[in-house]
């Protein structure tokens, strides 16, 4: 009986081996993942349930008992050390487990602070896994002074809650403005208004030159001087895709684990999907943080494996929730060369249309879901509608689609 390992228990694991089953493969399915917790969906770590809004178990993708019922072995709290790919074989400290195709969701690791500016002070805190939330948890207290490092979209989502929690919030972003390797100046502006309408201090084109304490943060020194008190830091500086593990079996790497449109590695028995893959777009190579990414090349992936000739082809779209405002994301803005401003129908509601040239690229939509839903049509449609009727609020936003 065929035997198929999924090493990554993500979103990305999950939805493969859920895959597998619901297309009608009755062999062996083990999924192995280093956390001990059932699979869960990250977004809500920096979200609602770092607020305290939402139970544990809401956080799990599927019921425990989903993995029995379908058959599949589940065997949490397990690293997989290495992959021999010549006996196609997975290492676990002395174990070794056979398989006949092997899929890697390892997902990406947070970039840490170095030890040398005091990274690995007590008090540091990065937001990736269920177990950096509850260590940090604790820390998340009224009053309380926080230094968030990194003005992306975890950095800034954290800063929401640590504000709405009544903290007291300083964000330092070394770019000339948060969220500049991701959105146009435009979302930019939009979040810096809303932090600092919520009390956040946004200090940008600074560095932090190094964390202060003795075993524990106690404050921290900026690139401008700045002096800064502390009870906690979180750092929020970016991911790296999780490679180890194909780097051991000698897989070709390319930003990410290489693969072909199908999700294949340079192993024809040896798959990659989610955050730690990198795939073919339009001409170019891209690798995707996203959840709607990791479940649909997950999904597209476990069919191939099954035999079929799927090509992945990914229609990007994200989220953010920070305070009650819902940004929506769909398309990728790289590339772009233009921005057109649309108001929405209520205050704060807006949205930011990306073209290159007269081609549209991508829409950041603030509190707008009609916009973020027509644009997201007309992108995975090729269409590009006339700038000057995207930016009239009086033209309708399904006359654009037509
Ligand atoms: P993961 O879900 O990270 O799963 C990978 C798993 O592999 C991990 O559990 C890891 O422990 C395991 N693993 C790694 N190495 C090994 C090994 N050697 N042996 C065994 N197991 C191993 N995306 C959105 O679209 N919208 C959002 O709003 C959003 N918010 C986010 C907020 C936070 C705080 C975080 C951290 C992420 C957020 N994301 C969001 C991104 C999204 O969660 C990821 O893109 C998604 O989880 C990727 O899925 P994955 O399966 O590739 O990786």
């Amino acid at each position: 009986m065929s035997h198929i390992v999924v090493i990554g228990a993500g979103q990305a694991g999950a939805s493969l081996v859920a895959k597998l089953r619901n297309a009608g493969f009755d062999g062996e399915i083990t999924l192995i993942g280093a956390e001990t917790a059932p699979p869960y969906q990250r977004p809500p770590l920096s979200k609602a349930y770092l607020l305290g809004e939402m139970e544990l178990e809401r956080l799990y993708l599927r019921p425990e008992s989903f993995y029995d019922d379908q058959n599949i072995t589940l065997r949490l709290g397990t690293k997989v050390d290495a992959i021999d790919a010549t006996t196609r074989e997975v290492v676990i400290g002395d174990e070794r487990l056979a398989y006949d195709q092997l899929a890697i969701t390892t997902g990406s690791t947070p970039r840490q602070l170095p030890a040398s500016i005091g990274g690995s002070l007590e008090g540091v805190h990065v937001v990736r896994t269920l177990d950096d939330v509850d260590r940090m948890e604790p820390e998340v207290s009224p009053g309380r002074r926080v230094l968030i490092i990194g003005g992306g979209y975890i950095g800034l989502e954290a800063a929401a809650v640590a504000a709405k929690k009544g903290l007291k919030v300083t964000l330092v972003e070394m770019a000339d403005r948060i969220l500049q390797r991701v959105a146009a100046p435009e979302t930019s502006d939009y979040f810096r208004a809303l932090h600092r309408a919520h009390g956040v201090e946004i200090l940008e084109g600074v560095g932090l030159e190094r964390l202060v304490g003795d075993t524990r943060v106690t404050g921290a020194i900026l690139s401008d001087g700045t002096e800064l008190e502390l009870d906690f830091a979180i750092v929020g500086v970016g991911i790296a895709p999780d490679t180890a593990l194909a780097e051991s079996a000698g897989l070709v790497l390319d930003n990410g684990i290489k693969t072909d449109a199908q999700g294949r590695t340079s192993d024809p028995a040896i798959w990659a999907a989610g955050d730690c893959a990198s795939f073919p777009y339009r001409g170019t190579r891209i690798r995707l943080e996203s959840v709607p990414n990791a479940i649909d090349q997950a999904e597209v992936v476990a069919r191939n494996m099954l035999g079929e000739s799927v090509d992945y082809v990914a229609k990007p779209w994200f989220w953010s929730d920070q305070y009650d405002v819902k940004l929506q994301i769909a398309g990728l803005n790289s590339g772009y060369d233009n921005i057109v401003t649309r108001p929405g129908d209520n205050a704060g509601s807006v949205s930011y249309w990306y073209y290159q040239g007269d081609t549209l690229l991508a829409v950041d939509a603030m509190n707008d879901p009609r916009a973020y839903m027509v644009g997201k049509r007309l992108i995975e449609g090729g269409k590009s509608p006339a700038k000057e009727a995207v930016a009239d609020p009086a033209v309708e936003l399904k006359t654009l689609l037509k």
